[in-house]
C-alpha cells in the first residue's frame, strides 16, 4: 500500500473500550457515511477482540482497520503480547505503536518503538509512530527538543523508502483525552518542524509526502481549524472516536478543510 497526504488521513483510536457487539454496531454506523467520508482515509483502532470481526464488515469497503500495539517477535512465550503476523491475519493495514499512554503506563521507550516500527514494515504493516511533549516540557521550552529525540530514536537505522511508509503522530501529553487542544498556530509549528527534520533526514520527496497527524482532543468543532494547517495531514482521534455522529463528522470537516488548503 503506499501512502497519500493528498486526501486527510482520519484515524479512530478506540483504546480499551467497546465490547465486541458495541465494537460492530459502532463500525456498522461508520460504514453508512461511507459515501460522505470517501474523499478522506478513514481507520478504526478498536481492542484485539473485535479486529477480526470488524474486518468481515469492512473489507468491502473503503475502511481500513488498524491495531492499537505490536510485538517484535515472530511467535513465541510472549504471553500478553501480539505477534505481527496475527494482526495481518486479522486484517490489519495500520498499527498504533508508541502511543504515549503505553510509554507511560507501559514502559515504552524509543528503543522499542524502534523495534515495533521495524516489525510492523517487515510484515507490511503501516506504522502510526506517535510522539508528543508532557505539559512539562513545553512549559519550559523543551518541546522540540522532546520531539527530535524521538523522531531520531524511533526512526533509527530505517532508510527513506521505508520512512515514506510511516504515519507520524504529534499528540502533545496535555492534550490527549484533557479536552485541551493545541491551538492550530502550536500544532502548525510542530509539524512544520516535523516535515522539515523529515525532509533534512531523507529528503525533500518523504519530507514533502509525509503524513503527519495531529491528535489531542480533536473534535467536530476545531477539526476545520486543526486540518486546514498546511502541515497538518489528518487526526488520530480517541474520545470522540467512540461515537459515530462525533468521528464522522470530524472526517467532513477534514474534508472541507483540505478542499480550501
Ligand atoms: C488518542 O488517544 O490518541 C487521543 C488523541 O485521544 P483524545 O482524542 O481523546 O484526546
Amino acid at each position: 500500500m503506499t501512502l497519500s497526504n493528498k486526501k486527510p488521513f482520519i484515524a479512530g483510536n478506540w483504546k480499551m473500550f467497546k465490547t465486541i457487539p458495541e465494537a460492530l454496531e459502532l463500525v456498522k454506523e461508520i460504514l453508512l457515511a461511507v459515501e460522505e467520508t470517501s474523499s478522506s482515509e478513514i481507520v478504526v483502532i478498536p481492542p484485539y477482540t473485535a479486529l477480526s470481526r470488524i474486518q468481515d464488515l469492512i473489507r468491502d469497503s473503503a475502511i481500513k482497520l488498524g491495531a492499537q500495539n505490536i510485538f517484535w517477535e515472530e511467535e513465541g512465550a510472549f504471553t500478553g503480547e501480539i505477534a505481527p503476523t496475527m494482526l495481518k491475519d486479522a486484517g490489519c493495514d495500520y498499527v498504533v505503536i508508541g502511543h504515549s499512554e503505553r510509554r507511560q503506563y507501559f514502559g515504552e521507550t524509543n528503543a522499542t518503538v524502534n523495534k515495533k516500527i521495524q516489525s510492523a514494515l517487515k510484515h507490511k504493516i503501516l506504522p502510526i509512530m506517535c510522539i508528543g511533549e508532557s505539559l512539562e516540557e513545553r512549559e519550559t521550552g523543551k518541546t522540540i527538543e522532546k520531539v527530535k529525540k524521538q523522531i531520531n530514536e524511533g526512526l533509527e537505522g530505517i532508510n527513506p523508502e521505508e520512512v515514506e511508509k510511516i504515519i507520524i503522530a504529534y499528540e502533545p501529553l496535555w492534550a490527549i483525552g484533557t479536552g485541551l487542544t493545541a491551538s492550530p498556530e502550536q500544532a502548525q509549528e510542530i509539524h512544520s518542524y516535523i516535515r522539515s527534520k523529515l525532509t533534512e533526514k531523507y529528503g525533500n520527496k518523504t519530507g514533502s509526502c509525509a503524513i503527519i497527524l495531529y491528535g489531542g482532543s480533536v473534535k467536530p468543532a476545531n477539526a476545520f481549524s486543526l486540518l486546514k494547517e498546511k502541515d497538518i495531514n489528518g487526526a488520530l482521534i480517541g474520545g470522540a472516536a467512540l461515537k459515530s455522529e462525533s468521528f464522522i463528522e470530524i472526517a467532513k470537516e477534514a474534508i472541507k478543510a483540505y478542499e480550501e488548503k
